[in-house]
């Protein structure tokens, strides 16, 4: 068997290296930093998706060899004019209790009409501390007004994307994979490292 080439991606989140992992079976050999010693926590001090995903590709891949990937990525909502955004990990109060950041949700979203709302995904690969390429993955949805579903992580329980009448974690891993903000973000990473030979 020939040997895969690896992708090391900058981030914690075993949600998400498992949903990157799956989308790239087979063509990518996929690690994240909890596979390495030492390596530092990339403070997130940025305002937008690309400043942070910047920080966490730029940081890791200096300090490992290789093809470095970043995802940084939230939920938009139009009727809180974009919020959570950046800060979609910590809107409950405490960095990444999803559960508390579910019930402000639901709570400032009580008796909301407007239910519009949007993942954004940010993906940035690099290598020696320079930034190769950057790329965006976008999906419009409408926010449910109790949780529902038990797949995937974070505000999927909330999210029906468009086109659907399932929340992102009552469909199959492989559905929202299909369809999310990190699946189109991913599939544009894919077509660029391919053109590039790697
Ligand atoms: P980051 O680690 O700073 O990029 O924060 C990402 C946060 O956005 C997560 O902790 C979730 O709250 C939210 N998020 C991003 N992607 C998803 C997803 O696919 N489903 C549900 N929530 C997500």
């Amino acid at each position: 068997m020939t040997k895969l080439p690896r992708l090391i991606v900058a981030t914690r989140n075993a949600h998400k290296t498992g949903e990157i992992r799956a989308m790239l079976e087979g063509r990518y050999e996929v690690v994240d930093v909890t596979g390495f010693e030492g390596l530092p926590e990339i403070e997130e001090t940025g305002v937008t998706f690309l400043e942070n995903a910047r920080l966490k590709a730029l940081g890791i891949s200096r300090l490992v060899e290789g093809w470095v990937l970043s995802d940084d990525s939230g939920l938009e909502v139009d009727a809180l004019g974009g919020a959570p955004g950046v800060w979609s990990s910590s809107y409950g109060g405490e960095e990444g209790n999803h559960a508390l950041s579910i019930e402000r949700l639901l709570r400032e979203m009580a008796g909301q009409e407007d239910r519009r709302a949007r993942f954004r995904c940010t993906m940035v690969l690099a290598r020696g501390g320079v930034e190769e390429a950057n790329f965006e993955g976008t999906v419009e949805g409408v926010l449910v007004d109790e949780v529902r579903g038990a797949g995937g992580f974070g505000y999927d329980p909330l999210f029906v994307p468009e086109g659907y009448g399932e929340t992102f974690s009552e469909l199959p891993g492989e559905v929202k994979n299909s369809l999310s903000h990190r699946g189109r973000a991913l599939a544009k990473v894919v077509g660029w490292l391919g053109e590039m030979g790697g």
